[in-house]
């Protein structure tokens, strides 16, 4: 799969409390299939720690991208949990990219 945003660069697998997520080493951008991010703000932080990295890249944060899993075009959606975070949805297989450091926004509004 390639990442949306850097569209060259190839997304790396990696296991996170059993749950399979993909980054981009370039731009810390995580993708998320369908369910695996409300699954994984629940946890427990010091099993997501390994998501928490990351900045938010000026370069990539307004950009548009296509889905890695089937090309669609992804939305750009106000999170229901912190409205200052953008995230990348797409229609089709309802899976979800965050670009680097959204995943600990997220998580922060979740534990307050
Ligand atoms: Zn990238
Ligand atoms: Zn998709």
């Amino acid at each position: 799969m390639n990442c949306p945003k850097c569209e060259a660069e190839t997304l790396g697998e990696f296991s996170v409390h059993g749950v399979a997520v993909d980054r981009c080493s370039s731009c810390a951008g995580i993708w998320f299939d369908a369910h695996e991010l409300s699954q994984l703000l629940a946890e427990e932080a010091r099993y997501v720690t390994s998501l928490r990295r990351g900045h938010v890249k000026d370069e990539v944060e307004g950009k548009r991208g296509k889905c890695p899993r089937d090309g669609s075009e992804l939305l750009r959606v106000y999170s229901s949990i912190d409205r200052s975070v953008i995230l990348d949805a797409c229609p089709d297989c309802r899976g979800i990219w965050l670009d680097g450091g959204e995943f600990e926004k997220l998580f922060a509004v979740r534990r307050s």
